[in-house]
């Protein structure tokens, strides 16, 4: 075991996390992850963890320790790390191809440091378009109840978790929000809910005037916020609704990009064709900063022609989007989920953890509700399967400590957002084997033994 009393030290002194308050060094033992491999961490004393969560946030798909990634980005670097703004670079065209031959319909691929830049990018360039099409007039962008698109001020302004974003104001205007679409939490009493939680968004579009709406932005599956797959006949209302209305539809993939779901990107599993991607944490499973807005010929086609019209002009010369580390490793992140047939392998697993989750509801009054696609999973705990009371929070994150002390690292959804953050969240990477998923669910069944009975 390694001493880490310096690094304690430094951390406290001088560390500002980005969520303030786990606190992780100010506990009386704080955990230091010194090494990973596979689906496994270690901590600096040596204590070996499961992890179901990739990294804390869904973002090591691959898994830990791929010397193949670490080579492919040594090499690069060694060779030119960077150059922007004049030329181009080896692997930012080709992982740009090869992105590409896995997004039938899409065109062209803008890179960026972050989900939410790169969703800033679309949004940009959604009131670009707004601009040159529509005289300004349709510039409007419309975004979910629950799904969240980044920590910048515009992507906090299309936030669906405002309670926790109050405090940030006054947003930027323009944003206009939707219902969510979780039929477990029902906000209408119909047999076809899907359909239903879509209309929702029509009466939103004729309220603020269908000529004042852009865009629609949504997540393929809404992570933080509750683990929320759309039901059924969702999404072809949704891509019915936007030709209906030329509203150009922005799926934010940064969560279930790259695999997570069981296919490439968690829209291709709805058939629908989006006006803009974008994905950052799967892109090349955090070992190095990558993400990417990714469009359409047609949105294209306004641009490229004519340098000199003034709505043309990008004004984003990203520091980093020169860095060669990026692409790189992404070429072989993708390299590695095709060869190792890891989509497959998160569908299967991904339905062994369901069958498992709701395995568990028979024995667990607590679990209200078990959701989820390829490996994104959620439980929800509930005081009261018939109120659908949220269970107290104290109590999930006591599921959460529990689990870990038995070695499994699993997450629960957005504890600072009041109503219903309450939502067990496994997202283990795609490698996981069949022991590896029952290892999982069985420390959350021992772990809800001992805090609700
Ligand atoms: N969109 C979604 C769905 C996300 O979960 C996140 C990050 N958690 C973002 C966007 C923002 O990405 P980033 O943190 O890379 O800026």
């Amino acid at each position: 075991s390694n001493d880490i009393s310096e690094v304690v030290e430094a951390d406290r002194a001088h560390l500002w996390h980005h969520l303030i308050q786990h606190k992780p060094f100010e506990t009386s033992d704080p955990r230091v992850i010194v090494e990973g491999k596979g689906m496994r961490v270690w901590d600096a004393k040596g204590k070996e963890l499961l992890d179901a969560v990739s990294g804390g946030v869904w973002t090591v798909n691959v898994g830990y320790g791929r010397e193949s990634i670490a080579k492919a980005v040594y090499d690069q670097l060694i060779k030119v790390n960077y150059f922007a703004n004049s030329a181009g670079s080896i692997p930012g065209s080709i992982f740009a191809k090869r992105l590409i031959e896995k997004m039938p319909g899409m065109s062209r691929v803008y890179y960026t440091n972050s989900g939410s830049e790169a969703n800033e990018k679309a949004f940009k360039m959604i009131r670009q378009i707004a601009h040159k099409r529509y005289g300004g007039k349709k510039h409007k962008i419309l975004y979910r109840d629950r799904d969240y698109h980044g920590a910048t001020i515009a992507t906090m302004s299309a936030g669906g978790q405002d309670e926790r974003n109050a405090q940030y104001g006054p947003f930027v205007p323009g944003f206009v929000k939707v219902p969510h679409c979780l039929e477990y939490r029902k906000q209408w009493d119909v047999a076809n809910y899907g359909e239903r939680a879509a209309d929702a968004i029509e009466e939103v579009i004729l309220r603020e005037g269908p000529d004042t709406i852009g865009a629609l932005c949504l997540e393929p599956v809404t992570a933080g916020g509750g683990v929320i797959t759309p039901p059924e006949g969702y999404w072809e209302r949704v891509q019915e609704i936007c030709k209906k209305y030329e509203i150009l539809l922005h799926i934010d993939e940064v969560v279930c990009g790259v695999g997570r779901t069981g296919t490439w990107f968690g829209y291709q599993h709805y058939g629908i064709k989006p006006d803009f991607v974008t994905m950052a944490k799967g892109v090349a499973s955090g070992y190095a900063a990558i993400a990417c807005m990714v469009t359409t010929e047609a949105v294209f086609e306004m641009f490229k022609d004519d340098a000199s019209d003034p709505m043309n002009y990008f004004r984003d010369i990203s520091t980093f989007g020169g860095c060669t580390a990026g692409p790189a490793a992404a070429i072989e992140n993708m390299r590695i989920i095709e060869d190792e047939g890891l989509l497959e392998n998160t569908v299967k697993m991904g339905e062994r953890t369901m069958n498992n989750l709701r395995a568990l509801m028979d024995k667990h009054r607590v679990i209200g509700d078990v959701r989820g696609k390829g490996l994104f999973c959620g439980a929800e705990l509930v005081a009261d399967r018939a109120t659908k009371e949220p269970a107290d929070e104290k109590k999930v994150q006591a599921v959460v400590a529990e689990c870990a002390a038995q070695g499994v690292l699993i997450g629960a959804t957005n504890r600072s957002l009041p109503g219903f953050n309450n939502t067990l969240c496994l997202s283990p990477a795609l490698i996981a084997t069949a022991d590896d998923i029952d290892q999982i669910t069985g420390a959350i069944d021992k772990a809800l033994t001992k805090v609700f009975s």
